[in-house]
């Protein structure tokens, strides 16, 4: 094998192989990182960035993600049919940062800026995410991975000492691996989303809006990543074929003017995606020299992930909180 060639090839430029092979950069490992599609992603996706990552990010020298992110806003919730009398929430704990606790509430970044931030650091390490280049198949050894790329129809073979699969849930790594992926597929839970651009009469940008219930609702979340009138916004609706809505810009407009009772004005269909809750893992998250991380390794539903996490690590930092303080007042004379 060539040793000047990257030790470590990173499959898959969404925020896990970013961050994968920004982490190896920054301690002298040489990285390849190639993505399959041609060009890079739209789309905010799954935009809460929880306290723990944000602490990652300060480690990792990426300041921007805190600086950038958006605190989640109130939510509004809204009775269908009516923008009168909402209830109004927070999906955070009221808490104050500390020196032990410093980043202590999650905030909202699109996928696609983080990516870019993410890729911005990179290139500090002359390295750019090679576009277009897809994993088709790999063969390791004890000495290293042989693996076979795709670009524009041309086959090249790569040869490196470690492979990362950050190549999401459908990846081919986990696959090849013959890696199980145990869990369920929750078909009850289905919803469209994607990032928009429209003005409602008596939107108020400052507010997270939800009308009706996860059975039959709407989200929209303002958000000024995608435009001045922007929004990420998720439907759900178990008496409707979600999987034709998310087809169709028009029914995407129709069913959002179904929801929202005001009058909307659409701009634009910035991106949309049908999703179903996935929770699944892998048995194991290595195989001999080859890893996977991200998605590929793991899934889960979006309203039992961040939230989740979240939830538990704030839980658990003000138990271990109110033990020290217990513990103080028993020493104490
Ligand atoms: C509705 C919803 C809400 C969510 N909300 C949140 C949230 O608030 N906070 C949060 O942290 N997470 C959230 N998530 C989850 C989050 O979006 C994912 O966990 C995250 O995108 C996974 O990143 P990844 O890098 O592992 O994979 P991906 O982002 O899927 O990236 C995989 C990349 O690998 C590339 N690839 C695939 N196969 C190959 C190949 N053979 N060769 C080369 N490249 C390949 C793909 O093109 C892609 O770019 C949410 C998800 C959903 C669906």
């Amino acid at each position: 094998m060539n040793s000047t060639r990257p030790h470590v090839l990173v499959v898959g430029a969404g925020p896990a192989g970013l961050v994968a092979a920004l982490t190896l950069l920054q301690n002298g490992i040489p990285v390849r990182i190639i993505d399959k599609d041609p060009n890079p992603r739209i789309g905010q996706r799954g935009p809460g960035i929880a306290p723990r990552s944000l602490e990652l990010f300060n480690f990792l020298d990426v300041p921007e993600v805190n600086e950038l992110g958006k605190p989640m806003p109130i939510v509004r919730s809204f009775k269908l049919g009516t923008l009168e009398s909402p209830k109004e929430s927070s999906m955070v704990p009221d808490l104050e940062p500390t020196p032990a606790i410093p980043f202590h509430i999650p905030k909202m970044m699109g996928q696609q800026l983080l990516d870019v931030i993410l890729r911005r650091h990179l290139e500090k390490f002359s390295c750019a995410v090679e576009m277009g280049t897809e994993l088709r198949s790999f063969e390791q050894s004890d000495e290293g991975v042989t693996t076979v790329l795709a670009k524009n129809g041309i086959l090249e073979t790569f040869d490196t000492k470690w492979v990362i699969g950050a190549d999401g849930a459908k990846g081919i790594v986990r696959k090849h691996l013959g890696l199980t992926f145990l869990g369920e597929t929750r078909e009850d839970v289905r919803m469209v989303m994607g990032d928009i651009r429209l003005r409602g009469v008596g939107l108020d940008r400052t507010y997270w809006h939800r009308f009706g219930t996860m059975k039959r609702g709407l989200s929209l979340r303002p958000t000024d990543e995608v435009g001045e009138d922007g929004w990420q916004f998720i439907i759900s609706d178990n008496d409707v074929d979600l999987t034709k809505v998310a087809q169709s810009e028009e029914l995407i407009f129709e069913t959002i003017t179904s929801l929202v009772p005001t009058e909307v004005t659409f701009n634009k269909l910035v991106w949309v995606s049908e999703y179903r809750a996935n929770i699944r893992m892998v048995n194991k998250f290595s195989e001999g020299r080859v890893f996977v991380a991200g998605d590929a390794a793991h899934v889960h539903s979006p309203t039992g992930g961040t939230q989740f996490k979240y939830t538990r690590c704030c839980q658990s930092r003000l138990e271990a909180c109110a033990r020290r303080k217990r513990t103080r007042r028993q020493v104490s004379p």
